[in-house]
């Protein structure tokens, strides 16, 4: 193999409490002013794009700034807002000069140019301090001046990156909430794409999650898509109990306090307090222990491509696969399917053990042949085989190919995915 190395960014999303959310909106604001006024000081300054690169900042900032850090009469393009701190501006200053520069790309192509912006705020260093797992101060704009706020943060059980791993915090304003986006660098161990790989003859490993005791099937075939060796990672009954007994914990809850509007008040009013098992507790069990099913089965399907030298995982792709960085702060996703959450950590893991992890069709995965192609019948044991009893463990087609389920789904992943790299 001939590796080559790089690196990545991910981007750790992480919830941020402001006790002022005004604060944020108007630091947003400002900052889009600025943007703004950069950014139409780049259209009407052309000749800036002929400046090296690294010397645009300095440029824009004597058009604007003068060369003595304020503007004064002979300054082209007066910057118009007051005591906008250093590296706010030139923040805003970059942010420009990359939309002006996708604009332009894409001018010939017909892309009309933004005429408002909606940018979120990026924060360089200075513009924030003491930045923990737990909190950080950003320095805000509050519509008169800027002051230094201290602001919560939630890693929603990530861990905390390494200081030197960080880039500058990007503050997301979403609806009702802010959002603390990091993006993080990642050192790779090899970056060459699927293609690459597959032309070199490396292996691939296709994982399959079926929503049963199985968590995972996992086949390893070579780029002509010869079966090699499989895997199955159980724990999911196990995993569905568990989960089950918290859920008839909440059921038992609610039925205690009575169900409706205004039954949660009206029995606190008459007891005092809330049950001891509060039901926020126990949903947060349940997406604990889920994560942490999809963690560990992650990691074992890691450990075993680097185990057999994989250099290719191949997952399904399902619509609307999770994002990984939404699964950390969503509750909705406690209930969520767990195979979508194993394969975004798959995708996140292998990246470091310089794995590169494609998705493939999920085209008749589940429902062919992948021998032949043909119609399937899947059965459990002991049970006649049915052309409509998905559920089976078993499976036979109509040319007498027989095997498990899970094996054959993950088997079409492979072959799904070889096809399209062929094509
Ligand atoms: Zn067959």
């Amino acid at each position: 193999m001939n590796k080559k190395p790089g690196f990545c960014t991910t981007t750790y999303r992480f919830r941020l409490y402001c006790d002022n959310m005004q604060l944020l909106r108007e630091t947003k604001l400002m900052y889009n002013r600025v943007l703004k006024f950069y950014y139409d000081v780049i259209r009407k300054e052309p000749a800036i794009w002929n400046v090296p690169k690294l010397q645009m900042m300095r440029e824009l900032e004597l058009l604007t700034i003068g060369s003595r850090g304020e503007s004064s009469d002979d300054t082209k393009y007066p910057f118009p807002f007051e005591k906008v701190p250093l590296y706010f501006r030139r923040a805003a200053i970059n942010d420009a000069i990359r939309l002006q520069g996708s604009f332009r790309s894409g001018e010939d192509s017909g892309t009309k140019e933004a005429l408002n912006f909606d940018a979120s705020p990026i924060y360089y260093k200075g513009m924030y301090k003491e930045f923990t797992s737990t909190s950080i101060n950003l320095k805000l704009y509050n519509g008169a001046k800027w002051i230094w706020q201290h602001c919560e943060i939630d890693t929603c059980g990530r861990t905390m990156p390494e200081a030197d791993r960080i880039m500058s915090p990007i503050i997301v304003l979403e609806k009702d909430r802010a959002m603390l986006h990091i993006p993080v660098k990642q050192d790779v161990d090899d970056v060459r794409p699927a293609k690459e790989r597959l032309a070199n003859k490396e292996k691939l490993c296709a994982i399959y999650c079926p929503n049963s005791d199985t968590l995972a099937a996992m086949v390893i075939v070579d780029a002509e898509g010869n079966f090699i060796k499989s895997k199955f990672i159980g724990g999911g009954d196990e995993l569905a109990h568990r989960k089950q007994t918290l859920l008839d914990r909440i059921e038992k809850n609610r039925k205690s306090m009575g169900y409706g509007k205004g039954a949660k008040e009206e029995w606190i009013e008459s007891h005092g307090s809330i049950p001891a098992d509060d039901n926020k507790a126990i949903r947060e069990k349940i997406h604990h222990i889920t994560d942490n099913a999809a963690h560990k089965a992650s990691k074992e399907i890691i450990d075993f491509c680097i185990e057999n030298e994989v250099s290719i995982i191949v997952a399904p792709n399902y619509i609307q696969s999770m994002n990984f960085n939404t699964v950390g702060y969503v509750p909705s996703s406690s209930y969520d399917w767990i195979g979508r959450r194993i394969i975004s950590y798959v995708k996140y893991k292998s990246f470091a053990a310089g794995i590169v992890t494609a998705t493939a069709s999920t085209k008749d995965i589940a429902s062919c042949c992948y021998k032949c192609g043909g119609k399937l019948k899947k059965y459990n044991k002991n049970h006649k085989p049915g052309i409509n009893f998905y559920g089976g463990k078993n499976f036979i087609c109509p040319n007498d190919h027989k095997g498990n389920s899970y094996f054959n789904s993950a088997m079409n992943v492979a072959k799904n995915f070889l096809s399209t790299m062929s094509k």
